[in-house]
């Protein structure tokens, strides 16, 4: 079952017809714009697209199975990342972390990958590639991400219920390594019945989180010293890290 084609007109008229004052302190409204079935090479998804008021951001709803007016749908909210995503870059784990959301929402009766398209955590390409550049010359990813200015969460969040919200979903199971999500979600009127945590298969890329400690911040260095910058708003587990690393990586934002 996918969302049918009956369907896909009354989200489509509704849209057209939908008028709110926006979510959150924007005022973030979003509407449809178009529907269409995309078959990928990790299961058959349908796509959906979406426009705002606020900017030209062309966020989208990966959706497997009937999700429309479905409870508990398994949801994962991912940022963009055009260097991990598309080019596969090793800086990052977005292309590992998207890649096992959408092999999980294949196997359910309805889920949803929403793709946010908030580039480096919502300070666009160019300033992520300076931030790289800079730890290149020695910063660290704190002094990294200082320089660079922080994510506005805020406005994350208000996108991604408002895109729920259209969809006529009624509760998500959030895939997530991060409980703080599922508050700030739930503040935007989503409600979560269950937070999955997400978890990776591991592979040569990702093995050296299974390998590292946490230094006295929390955050988990390789044994270069070198800590990937967090792209995405939590960071991945993988299969076969201990207890205490859960913990860590759980207790951080
Ligand atoms: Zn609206
Ligand atoms: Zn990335």
């Amino acid at each position: 079952m996918a969302i049918s084609k009956l369907q896909i007109q009354e989200l489509l008229d509704e849209s057209r017809e939908h008028e709110c004052d926006g979510y959150g302190e924007h005022g973030i409204c979003v509407h449809i714009a178009a529907i269409a079935d995309l078959p990928t090479r990790f299961g058959n998804f349908q796509v959906v697209a979406f426009y705002n008021n606020e900017d030209d951001k062309e966020h989208i709803a990966i959706t497997h199975g009937d999700i429309c007016d479905a409870e508990n749908v398994l949801t994962r909210l991912h940022s963009e990342c055009l260097t991990g995503d598309a080019i596969g870059s090793l800086r990052c784990d977005c292309r590992d972390q998207l890649q096992s959301a959408l092999e999980q929402i294949s196997q359910e009766e309805a889920g949803i990958v929403l793709y946010l398209r908030q580039e480096g955590r919502g300070i666009g390409l160019t300033n992520k590639i300076r931030a790289y550049g800079l730890q290149d010359h020695g910063m660290d990813t704190l002094e990294a991400n200082i320089a660079l200015g922080f994510r506005d969460d805020e406005r994350e969040y208000g996108v991604a219920a408002h895109m729920l919200d259209t969809l006529r979903v009624k509760s998500i199971r959030l895939m997530t390594n991060n409980p703080r999500k599922i508050e700030d979600l739930t503040k935007h009127g989503i409600t979560v019945t269950e937070r999955v945590p997400h978890v990776l298969p591991p592979n040569e890329h990702n093995l050296f989180y299974l390998q590292t400690k946490a230094n006295k911040s929390g955050h988990l260095i390789d044994e270069f010293g070198k800590e990937h910058l967090l792209e995405q708003d939590d960071r991945p587990i993988v299969e076969g890290m201990s207890e205490e690393q859960i913990q860590v990586l759980e207790g951080q934002r």
